[in-house]
């Protein structure tokens, strides 16, 4: 293998669509030749079979994007204007963008260094008389604990919701219990690179209450309970058919992808330098690998090397959403959140996706420990 010409991607997903191709296919045509486009008996049959592979006695609810989920979980719930909602700064924007779009307040709790997830401990202090929902959010394929944090809020308030963000857990377990069956509630995102992706955008609601679940069914499209008839403010958020029959068939790889991560996760653990920061999940956690992240001080000096030789890398995420221009207007300074605006400066996610090779893996296992 030349290295000059060798180059490792972080995310490829034409390398499993070349294995599923036929079924894939078949899939498409059978919605094609169906004459259903949207929420049809497609998203139904994914549905049941999602709530089914979550192991747990609840409900599915299919939605257009993982951000439509969380605002449509934050709306069934009532959460507005004058709420608050206790999340961290290091996720995805859009966990954020929900929570203003229903136009309450994002407050944010410090994360554990060991992890980069929330700091359950530092919870509470963020809690006010405000406080409807916690999102914790289950980043890298890692899980918060949940029953941990159940715990520490019923110290508070017992009332305030726990809305998991599951966008990067498909297929992590705490405890035997999936992500996303913990909760009050849960937010899925089928966004293309996640553990279960689509061909296009999709998300799922997960929840146990029939009361909500029908609610949340409601203000999927327009508030409809029966005919064009508006029972309840909603929206359009609505997953095609196109996409739940493709999920339908990913679905079927998806435990065999996560074991996938897992070993891909296992030889990183095993092959780089010892004095790369792992990010260990906790005893009881299943990972699901969504990220392998490594926390190292010379972050930038590194990738720059790692991309000479040809391969990617990312960060999640390089600058914490409190300090973003776009969420200035919060008012919350540098400083306020030293550990998350640390991690920032040192978190590197390595190439990871089940179909990575193994000459790739050493390759890229070579180049770092290279460096150290
Ligand atoms: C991807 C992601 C989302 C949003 O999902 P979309 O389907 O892209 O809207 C939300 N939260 C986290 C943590 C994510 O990684």
């Amino acid at each position: 293998m030349s290295n000059t010409e060798t180059t490792v991607t972080m995310f490829d997903y034409l390398r499993h669509h070349a294995t599923i191709e036929p079924e894939i296919q078949s899939a498409i045509k059978r919605v094609l030749d169906s004459g259903w486009l949207v929420l049809g008996p497609e998203v139904k049959t994914f549905e049941e079979a999602f709530s089914h592979y979550l192991n747990f006695d609840g409900y599915c609810i299919g939605v257009n994007s993982g951000t439509d989920a969380l605002t449509i979980a934050l709306r069934s719930l009532n959460i507005g204007l004058g709420d608050e909602v206790i999340t961290v700064s290091n996720t995805a924007v859009p966990t954020v963008s929900a929570i203003r779009e229903v136009g309450a307040t994002p407050v944010f709790c410090d994360i554990d260094p060991a992890t980069s997830l929330m700091d359950i401990t530092k919870v509470t202090t963020a809690t006010t008389s405000k406080t409807r929902a916690v999102i914790p959010v289950h980043l890298f394929g890692n899980m918060v604990d949940i029953p941990k944090l159940r715990n520490e809020l019923s110290t508070i308030d017992a009332s305030i919701a726990i809305i998991e963000d599951c966008a990067q857990s498909q297929g992590a377990k705490i405890d035997n219990q999936h992500a996303g069956t913990l909760g009050d509630i849960s937010a899925f995102s089928f966004y293309p690179t996640k553990n279960l992706g689509a061909y296009g955008d999709g998300g799922m609601i997960a929840c146990s209450s029939k009361k909500l679940a029908d609610k949340i069914r409601r203000i999927r499209m327009y508030g409809f309970e029966k005919g064009h008839y508006s029972e309840e403010e909603g929206v359009n958020s609505r997953l095609d058919e196109l996409q739940a029959a493709i999920l339908g068939v990913k679905l079927r790889y998806l435990p065999q992808q996560v074991d996938n991560r897992r070993r891909i996760a296992h030889y990183y653990d095993t092959h780089l330098h010892p004095s790369i920061q792992r990010l260990s999940p906790a005893a009881n956690v299943h990972h699901a690998y969504h990220l392998y992240v490594v926390r190292v001080n010379q972050r930038d000096k590194l990738r720059e090397t790692l991309a000479k030789k040809g391969i990617s890398t990312g960060i999640h995420y390089q600058t914490p959403i409190h300090l973003m221009r776009g969420y200035q207007f919060l008012g919350i300074e540098k400083g306020r959140l030293p550990e998350t605006e640390k991690a920032a400066a040192e978190l590197l996610s390595l190439p990871m996706f089940p179909e990575l090779y193994d000459d790739e893996l050493a390759y890229v296992c070579e180049c770092i420990n290279q460096s150290m």
